[in-house]
């Protein structure tokens, strides 16, 4: 398609550095402005003379013409655009991009981390492509592949990373590996599915942590709860179903959200049956906000009752485990069941059970942790957070008089002279070397200088005495006495310059020797 540029007849159009020829035809270039009027003329569009791009309009005297600025961005190149959208944009985006979410998170999280470009140049690369996640074809990216597409308003779905491989050209495949996993964390599991199942297996298996979906961050309010602090979440591998596995007595639905990956994303389960006049649904837990809202939008579709739901003569399977039965704690008020039949509980005020414990099994009996037998509350031990029958409690812990309370038998010690188990941590307990024993630290004398404890009543038996100027503790080889009768170590003795006499005794030998100089100088002045 060519059009005719008419010169200007009388003055001013802005051609002064183009040399065009009158009456010659032009190609015209494609163009989201190029324009035409109802008789079919030009109105808009763009021009390519001698290889340079000419923007032109039609004006009241004719056409003015702009030179266009050149495309050097391959990816506009190969798209088909020939001006950019600074330049008086041929493409500039005639609606606005489909996708701000999705175009936002690529200028942060890919332009300048994983590729350099300038905000500009993936500013026209996302106006041209004008990439969105497809709704008609879930997990995919949709991309106007050509201006051509663009004319015949035609779109692209395809494989998250080869849509993002056609905008970033320039990432390399580990770089791109990294991005798609970026965006499956984004925004992967938001392609959820609505599912709805009465199947008690369903019912164990949406429950189960290990098959729920990357956590968002949820807003969590009574009726809508993160799901990862739903206390069901667990495998309940120690017995023989699921506690959620009860619901599927054919009185509950479970609805449910799935991500592409068949991960759960969102649930909830609904009483409804005949016996009500509308579906009663206890609250919604999920993985985000979008699974919770499709789960609600379900609900309300229902008209189901989410604020004040009634559970009450709602059946659900009776499975005996020990001498009570496998159960979850129930969502809504009253948690309490009745046995009914073999088969079947069924939720009322005052019942059998109460159903608002955590631990998967309903009854008055605990679970002991070691041989996995019921017993009775009245009988089990608890050890922290651990519950044990009496006989493997004993085989694990034993009790320590000092403190009143049980340890595990590796942390008890026997002590001296009690000789009783007491807790090795226990601030009396203190190790005798000389022994191997341990001790009770009252029954002990500490010993600065030998760096140790040793018992009062076997300081002699085990080579030691007691100084009695310092009150610390020798070794025998350094026992003395004194012309006092006092017992001293040798080697305080010798600081203090004291000597032995004849008879083995320590005496104070400086200051006799002063005394004698004392005497002398008495005598000296009594001479005067
Ligand atoms: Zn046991």
């Amino acid at each position: 398609m060519s059009f005719y540029i008419k010169p200007e007849r009388n003055g001013d159009i802005d051609s002064t550095s183009i040399t065009y020829r009158a009456g010659k035809a032009y190609p015209i270039l494609r163009g989201d402005r190029f324009t035409k009027t109802n008789d079919d003329i030009l109105q808009d569009g763009v021009v390519l003379i001698d290889n340079v791009c000419y923007h032109i309009t039609n004006c009241e005297q004719g056409f003015k013409v702009y030179q266009g600025k050149e495309i050097t961005d391959p990816v506009l190149k190969d798209w088909g655009a020939v001006v950019t959208k600074s330049n008086n944009s041929l493409f500039r985006l005639n609606q606005s991009r489909l996708d701000g979410e999705l175009c936002d998170w690529f200028y942060s999280n890919v332009a300048g981390i994983y590729v350099s470009m300038s905000g500009g140049k993936l500013s026209d690369r996302l106006d041209c492509l004008n990439p969105f996640r497809s709704q008609k074809f879930v997990g995919k990216i949709s991309i106007t592949k050509s201006h051509e597409d663009r004319v015949r308003e035609r779109e692209t779905a395809m494989k998250v990373g080869k849509a993002i491989r056609m905008i970033f050209p320039e990432l390399s495949d580990t770089a791109l590996g990294q991005v798609v996993d970026k965006y499956n964390l984004e925004f992967g599991s938001k392609d959820f599915t609505l599912h709805k199942s009465n199947d008690p297996k369903v019912f164990a298996s949406v429950y189960k942590e290990e098959n729920h979906a990357p956590m968002g961050n949820p807003k969590t309010t009574n009726l809508r709860k993160s799901i990862a602090c739903s206390c069901m979440r667990y495998s309940f591998e120690k017995q023989s179903h699921h506690p959620a596995y009860i619901y599927g007595s054919g009185d509950f639905t479970l609805y449910y959200t799935k991500d592409s990956q068949g991960r759960t994303g969102s649930r909830c389960v609904v009483y409804d049956t005949d016996k009500t006049d509308k579906p009663q649904a206890g609250p919604i837990y999920g993985v985000c906000e979008h699974s919770m809202n499709k789960l609600q939008d379900a609900l309300d579709k229902i008209g189901a009752e989410c604020v004040n739901p009634d559970w009450r003569g709602a059946k659900l399977l009776r499975i005996n485990h020990g001498d009570g039965v496998i159960g979850p704690y129930l969502d809504v008020e009253p948690r309490s069941l009745a046995i009914v039949n073999d088969k079947y509980l069924e939720v009322t005020e005052c019942g059998d059970y109460d159903a608002s414990c955590y631990s998967g099994v309903l009854g008055d009996s605990e679970y002991c942790m070691d041989c996995g037998e019921p017993t009775h509350e009245d009988n089990a031990r608890w050890y922290h957070d651990d519950v044990f029958c009496e006989d493997c409690f004993y085989e694990r812990y034993d009790y320590c008089e000092w403190t009143d309370d049980y340890y595990p038998h590796e942390d008890m010690v026997m002590v001296q002279p009690q000789e009783i188990y007491v807790w090795r941590d226990h601030e009396n307990v203190i190790y005798v070397e000389d022994l191997d024993e341990f001790w009770d630290s009252d029954e002990c004398v500490y010993s600065d200088k030998l760096d140790k404890w040793i018992p009062n009543d076997q300081l002699h038996d085990l080579g030691y005495f007691e100084c009695e100027w310092t009150n610390d503790i020798y070794k025998e080889d350094e026992w003395a006495e004194t012309v006092d009768n006092e017992i001293v170590a040798i080697s305080e003795l010798k600081s203090r310059g004291w000597a032995k006499n004849d008879d083995g005794l320590w005496y104070d030998l400086e200051s006799e020797l002063s005394e004698q100089d004392g005497l002398e100088e008495d005598s000296t002045e009594g001479d005067k």
